[in-house]
């Protein structure tokens, strides 16, 4: 089948890395990226973009290890190449630690990532508000340069960029053979999902080159993520908040609760603040349906909703995205066939 249509909405690191995982494996498809906004604008932009695990309660376990086993051998492979740099993904080591020993003490990831163990008792004293601890690696993306770079080589596989508010998915039906739907938190209004809000993050970058390790609070809410140009530190996590406007009191209370777990930190320079709305859902929509439009049957591929996890887990969910995109071309030939 010659020159199929797709239409993938959003350009954030869940829309690009679907539009490349397709460009790439499809060269037959003409894809065409759409979105409103672009880097640096976009709320992958300002994540802390460390890949880290988690756990959504509706969808099969083995799912979403395949999620995160795609995402981070994706990202390993370009950590250890001559990529690195410019795609800005790197290594991160470090340390999660708990206020109560959790009662699972080995999770489900702790054969994805590198090197998991529990914190020997000589690396708790560090933390002495923290009883328990996890020490791994995992990766970390720079995500502005991270999102460039997925943009250069959707264009080098032949992919187009068009910026532009989709208001309705009526308006691409005649343009387009195949809808992907990656517009975070905008398919509450561009698909009308009512089960979509968002979650506001506030995050610091501050001048910290002296530390190496990521701390992570256990609760998620604090966190010291160190990265190639400057450490991110957080954070917040405010549901059904749409305030985008960076929070003085938030910005105390970062500071606070970091310097508290990395005290050095009271000596850093804040270089920037930043906030971003999650897109949240009870579980990321990765699936497809035929929807009509203008009187013809258009498929339609959903992949959005990955909440605090899109970095993490945007390659290995548009891996699944390009499956199903994979499952419309054949429902299509059937259909010609007819
Ligand atoms: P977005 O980046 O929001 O992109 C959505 C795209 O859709 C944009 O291009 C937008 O313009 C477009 N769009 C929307 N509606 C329309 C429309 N109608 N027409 C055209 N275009 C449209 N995740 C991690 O995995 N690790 C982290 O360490 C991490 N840290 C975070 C820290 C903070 C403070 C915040 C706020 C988030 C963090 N996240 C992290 C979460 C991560 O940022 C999100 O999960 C991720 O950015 C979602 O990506 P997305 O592509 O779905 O959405």
């Amino acid at each position: 089948m010659k020159h199929v249509r797709v239409a993938v909405v959003g350009a954030g690191v869940v829309g690009l890395s679907t539009a490349v995982c397709i460009a790439e494996a499809l060269p037959h498809c003409s894809v065409t990226l759409l979105a409103e906004k672009f880097s640096p604008d976009t709320t992958s932009d300002g994540a802390a973009g460390i890949l880290w695990p988690v756990t959504f309660p509706d969808i099969p376990l083995e799912r979403q290890r395949s999620w995160l086993k795609d995402s981070f051998d994706h990202l390993l492979a370009i950590a250890q190449s001559q990529h690195s740099p410019e795609a800005g993904v790197m290594l991160s080591s470090g340390w999660t630690i708990f206020k109560e020993v959790p009662a699972n003490k080995k999770p489900h990831f702790s054969d994805l990532v590198i090197g998991f163990r529990n914190m020997t008792d000589n690396e708790m004293k560090r933390f002495p508000d923290h009883k328990f601890g996890h020490a791994f690696t995992t990766l970390k993306c720079e995500c502005s340069s991270y999102l460039l770079w997925l943009e250069k080589r959707f264009r080098k596989a032949g992919g187009q960029v068009e910026k532009r508010k989709v208001n309705n998915l009526q308006e691409l039906s005649d343009s387009y053979d195949i809808i992907v739907n990656c517009s975070g938190l905008g398919s509450k209004t561009l698909v009308g999902d009512s089960e979509v809000y968002p979650v506001r993050g506030q995050v610091l970058k501050v001048e910290a080159p002296w530390l190496k390790h990521f701390i992570r609070d256990g609760d998620g809410k604090t966190y010291i993520y160190p990265g190639i140009h400057s450490v991110t530190i957080g954070g917040t996590r405010q549901e059904d908040d749409w305030r985008l406007e960076v929070d003085k009191g938030d910005t105390q209370g970062i500071l606070e609760r970091c310097s508290q777990l990395e005290p050095s930190l009271s000596k850093a320079k804040v270089l920037s603040e930043w906030v971003g709305l999650r897109p949240s859902r009870k579980c990321p929509r990765v699936e497809r349906e035929v929807v009509r439009l203008q009187g013809r049957s258009v498929p339609v591929v959903h992949n959005y909703g990955h909440g605090a996890w899109g970095v993490t887990l945007a390659w290995g969910t548009a891996q699944d995205a390009l499956g199903l995109v994979r499952q419309c071309l054949h429902e299509m030939k059937l259909q010609a066939k007819l």
